[in-house]
């Protein structure tokens, strides 16, 4: 049989993401790569009692039936009032979506706001999975100059900012650095959207993974018109139940209904109620904390593993909330090329250079930390300390080639 696959499926090539999960499921490895929640904080007694409560009900006929294309009312009502009260902001239910994972809003707003040859601007690095969802609708991709800290606002002109379709920024603990755009930066970067019409995507789902409670305001706030928030419970609840938001003006919302019942029609109605029931009486307000802690303190065992064991030419990140930390090697070593000796010693990562849009990076990678135990952990980046003194050295030892 050939296929006869369209371009678009044609140009679509193998995700290092996925080739990664298939070695992830190997038993004796050492795995930094998966960029899993920890499967610890899902609240399997809590949805239980939702799921049998739903099912016990009238309400299961609701559960089982089509519902609307926007999300079930009760499940948008909260949300209103969480966000509006956690980001003392005014949110209303008809300002959200819902929509089954953050990644289908990715793909969402790619396929509402790029046209082939539309400039699309994102943080160098950023996350895989967004360029892979705007990659589909074929943008011309402008990687805007970022530091450890984030973005670097002032190296965006204006010029650039008004011809850009849309901004992707993800400010809170960024995947694949771990890095959070400081509060000056947030406004630098809102002052310019509002100035320049520039619209800017802001992906947030590690937000509330902030290790010290210590929330940053989000550029929705400071630019609500310009501004198309994302939400998600992957990371606080489990990422099966597949339920994301999307915060942004009535009409922007709209657009993005007739878009996603072309996809789906809706997001699980069943799902939907599940999470409504387990968080509507202030489960998160108890259980992310316990997230939090779990989360800090594996963050706090790799980093002090990465200063005890790697040499002193390798540079990381501090993070201060979320799920990654991001490696910066000497510019000779190819992360890439590393990954399948370090695969053979039975430690996986994430080369660095997937998350780049443009003029791939190849001496960095991300380690995400935790799914591991630590003591795993600390073998782990013992080999991968050795390895990198190994490949530091070979260069050192090398004949000068004039
Ligand atoms: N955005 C970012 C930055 C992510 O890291 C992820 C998940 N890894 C997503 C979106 C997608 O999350 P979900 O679809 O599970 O909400």
């Amino acid at each position: 049989m050939v296929w006869k696959f369209s371009d678009r499926a044609l140009a679509l090539k193998s995700s290092t993401i996925r080739e990664i999960l298939k070695i992830i499921e190997q038993p004796d490895m050492i795995s930094f790569a998966g960029g899993l929640p920890s499967s610890n904080t899902f609240p399997v007694e809590e949805i239980k009692q939702a799921t049998d409560l739903i099912m016990s009900s009238d309400e299961a006929f609701s559960a089982l039936q089509y519902g609307p294309t926007e999300g079930i009312a009760p499940l948008r009502k909260w949300l209103a009032e969480y966000l509006s009260s956690r980001d003392n902001t005014t949110i209303t239910p008809n300002q959200i979506m819902i929509v089954t994972g953050s990644q289908q809003a990715l793909d969402l707003i790619g396929k509402a706001l790029i046209n082939k040859g539309s400039k699309v601007l994102v943080e160098t690095p950023t996350y895989l999975g967004g360029l892979q969802s705007f990659t589909q609708y074929e943008p011309e991709y402008i990687s805007v100059d970022s530091d450890e800290k984030g973005l670097l606002v002032e190296s965006l002109t204006d010029e650039i900012a008004s011809q850009a379709s849309f901004m992707y920024v993800i400010p809170n603990f960024q995947n694949p650095t771990g890095r959070r755009l400081p509060l000056e930066r947030r406004q630098q970067l809102a002052e310019k959207a509002k100035r320049t019409n520039l619209i800017l995507v802001e992906d947030d789902p590690y937000g509330e993974l902030d290790y010290q409670g210590h929330r940053l305001a989000g550029l929705y706030t400071m630019a609500p018109d310009n501004t198309i928030y994302l939400g998600s419970f992957s990371k606080i609840l489990a990422p099966g139940l597949r339920l994301g938001y999307i915060v942004a003006n009535e009409v922007f919302i709209d657009k993005l209904v007739q878009l996603k019942q072309s996809a789906d029609l809706h997001t699980p109605s069943l799902t939907q109620r599940i999470a409504y029931h387990v968080i509507k009486d202030g489960f998160l307000d108890r259980h992310i904390p316990k997230i939090r802690e779990l989360y800090k303190s594996r963050c706090q065992f790799m980093l002090s593993c990465l200063a005890r064991y790697m040499p002193e030419n390798v540079v990381w990140s501090q993070p201060e909330g979320g799920m990654f930390i991001w490696l910066d090697l000497p510019t000779h070593i190819n992360a890439t090329e590393l990954l399948s000796e370090a695969i053979q010693h039975k430690v996986a990562f994430v080369p660095g250079e997937t998350f780049f849009a443009n003029a791939p990076k190849m001496n960095c990678l991300r380690l995400a930390f935790v799914t591991v135990p630590e003591e795993k952990i600390e073998a782990g980046i013992q080999i991968l300390a050795q390895l990198f003194k190994k490949h530091a050295n070979t260069l050192e030892e090398s004949p000068v080639i004039i």
